[in-house]
């Protein structure tokens, strides 16, 4: 009889390999709609295809129309424009108003990862993109739900830590894996936040001038 293997081991990068400091506290942001006007861009990446991009949901492919058509395109067309977008494009989003500001911010007292599912052919132009807006901390990509990465990360870290994201899926996964970690979700798109389910399970701060100052108040305060 064999074992099962676990289903959750995931191994992550030491935080000493990507450059943090294990005593200091850890904030982990993701990139797309919480950094970086993700929906935005791609939109108009897009359209630059001929397409028409609809924002009436919280989703991605099932935005993105042939024009005039009653029926969004096959999720097989919007999954090759997203993986070409992410390969040629991703570089070119704009971040989310005053979210460099409050990163750089908290990066005087707290270590910054910054974790994002986008497909590694983004690897180079999305830390380029960081750094060319002033966030030249640690980029990890990851794939599917972000808590078993998370708990390997904050597994290693002796201060308090939080985790930022748009998705509620990746939200769970992280309370379900690391609960002693704050969480907020953050929508950068406006249009996008009445569209995007929330939760009572974590904190959701659309402002970032707001999001600094809780995510200062968890990771500095943490029993205040
Ligand atoms: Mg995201």
């Amino acid at each position: 009889m064999v074992e099962s293997r676990p289903t959750s081991v995931v191994i992550a990068p030491t935080l000493e390999s990507l450059g943090l400091a294990r005593g200091r506290p850890l904030a982990i942001i993701d990139v797309d709609e919480v950094l970086g006007l993700f929906m935005q861009g791609f939109g108009a990446f897009v359209e630059a295809r001929g397409y028409e991009f609809r924002v009436d949901r919280f989703a991605i492919f099932q935005n993105i129309y042939k024009p005039g058509a009653a029926e969004h395109a096959a999720i097989a067309e919007g999954r090759r424009l997203f993986d070409d977008f992410f390969a040629t494009h991703c570089g070119e989003i704009e971040p989310a108003p005053g979210a460099v500001q409050a990163l750089t911010r908290l990066s005087q007292r707290a270590e910054i990862l910054i974790l994002s599912n986008a497909p590694a052919q983004a690897r180079a132009l999305r830390g380029d993109w960081l750094r060319r807006h002033g966030l030249p901390q640690a980029l990890v990509l990851s794939s599917g739900p972000k808590g078993p990465i998370t708990a390997a990360l904050t597994g290693q870290a002796d201060g308090p830590t939080a985790f930022v994201d748009d998705l509620l899926s990746n939200l769970d996964s992280v309370a379900q894996h690391a609960p002693d970690t704050a969480r907020f979700q953050h929508v950068a798109d406006q249009r996008l936040r009445p569209l995007a389910p929330s939760s009572d399970a974590h904190r959701r701060i659309d402002d970032w001038t707001e999001l600094g100052v809780a995510l200062e108040q968890a990771l500095l305060a943490p029993h205040g």
